[in-house]
């Protein structure tokens, strides 16, 4: 990809109707974004299957975050938005109601930053700006005055005469991103921007895109493979996994409700314990035997049959040390096999004495904590059996 083909996507499709998408589904405000619509998308690489029947709709002005492994299909998702699939693909992408499967970039109004970022090395901040506004013969004054509202955007104003080797890793990831909306593209693509800038710019620069998007009101569609970015920034997240959308939800739904293992996992720190579902035990929960013979009890995300195979999940924090007052099938008796302090908690690892399954407490602590537990010793567990959900 050559910088002049990034910079070139950068003609709105529908700029006589720039908000015709606003008020759908999850747009926050109404702004310049549109709603982009994917249905029914599947691509090959010769053996490879890439993407499997991939649909998902994102509302004007939307920030939703596509997450997903290594090789689970993000870019490929985004370059065939984009316009820059290699070979064919089949099924079909709406932006603002209108099919742009047929259209070259530079005509589907969508700024796009990529993984590996690439401004023009000898041009100045404000030439690499201004290039996707000259490029369609915009009139000098009005280059001028875009070019100084993004770099304000972007908090850049001081740097427009600096060339990009003369800029730290954070400020060129700003130019990028300055370049990609000064022409308020409807849509904005971002395909792993930050995963290069340490943890303090990487966050600085979460805040600047979700600021972005809130000020514009422009939609974007931003691919991580970093779950904590995608919790802090998104609308709501999209999960995928080998070419296909695991689950669609907000951060919340996501964290608390995973309707799969391969979610619960991917998305914060869970413990899982293998076993079979048991008897209906009212309230929307079921019993739950473990491998190792622990009879517990948890909340039933998706129906299951009794006697099917499943797994118990529980996330650190919602295990507590003690037993008092716990519900039937949300205690047990353990022994401490590590401890590892993370500064505002410690982290246990417990194993059960029936069963021998292994178990993670977080517990938070403070200078007045207790003496932590040491390996070796005896303590009970126990959870709210509706915080222990049982996946298939
Ligand atoms: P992600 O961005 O989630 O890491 P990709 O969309 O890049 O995943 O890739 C999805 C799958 O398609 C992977 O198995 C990858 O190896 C394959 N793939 C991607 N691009 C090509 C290509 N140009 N040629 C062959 N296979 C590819
Ligand atoms: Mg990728």
């Amino acid at each position: 990809m050559t910088a002049a083909s990034i910079s070139s996507i950068d003609s709105p499709v529908t700029s006589s109707s720039p908000s015709s998408g606003a008020g759908t589904a999850g747009g926050p405000q109404a702004g310049i974004g549109e709603r982009v619509l994917i249905q029914e998308l599947s691509k090959r690489y010769r053996n490879t299957v890439a993407l499997d029947n991939v649909s998902l709709e994102v509302g004007a002005g939307e920030l939703v975050s596509i997450l997903g492994p290594s090789g689970s299909g993000k870019t490929t998702t985004l370059m065939i938005i984009a316009g820059f699939s290699e070979g064919a693909y089949s099924g079909q992408v709406l932006v603002g109601g209108r099919r742009i499967d047929d259209l070259p970039p530079n005509r589907r109004g969508i700024g796009v930053v990529f993984q590996h970022l690439e401004l023009f090395p000898h041009m100045t901040v404000e030439d690499n700006i201004a290039f996707p506004l000259r490029m369609r013969g915009e009139p000098r004054s009005v280059v001028q005055q875009r070019v100084g509202e993004a770099l304000e955007l972007v908090q850049l104003s001081a740097f427009g005469k600096r060339i990009p080797a003369q800029l730290s890793g954070g400020q060129r990831q700003r130019v990028a991103l300055a370049r990609a909306v000064v022409y308020s593209p409807p849509v904005l693509l971002l395909d792993e921007p930050f995963g290069a800038l340490d943890k303090s710019l990487r966050e600085d620069m979460q805040a600047e895109l979700r600021a972005l998007n809130r000020k514009l009101g422009i939609t974007v569609i931003h691919v991580t493979h970093d779950q904590a970015e995608a919790m802090a920034i998104s609308d709501r997240i999209v999960v995928m996994n080998k070419g296909r959308i695991e689950q669609v939800g907000t951060p919340h739904q996501l964290y608390f409700n995973p309707e799969s293992r391969f979610v619960g996992s991917f998305v914060g720190e869970s413990v899982f314990i293998d076993g079979a579902a048991g008897k209906p035990a009212g309230q929307g929960r079921c019993e739950f035997r473990s491998r190792g013979g622990l009879v517990l009890q948890g909340r039933v995300g998706k129906p299951l049959a009794e006697g099917q195979e499943a797994a118990l999940m529980l996330r650190p924090e919602s295990v507590r040390l003690g037993a008092e007052g716990a519900a039937p099938g949300a205690s047990l008796e353990a022994v401490v096999v590590d401890t590892v302090f993370g500064g505002e908690r410690r982290m246990y690892t417990v194993a059960a004495v029936q069963g021998g399954e292994h178990f993670k407490v977080s517990v938070p602590s403070s200078a007045l904590s207790a003496t932590p537990l040491a390996a070796g010793e005896r303590v009970h567990i126990s959870w709210s059996p509706d915080e222990a959900l049982i996946l298939s």
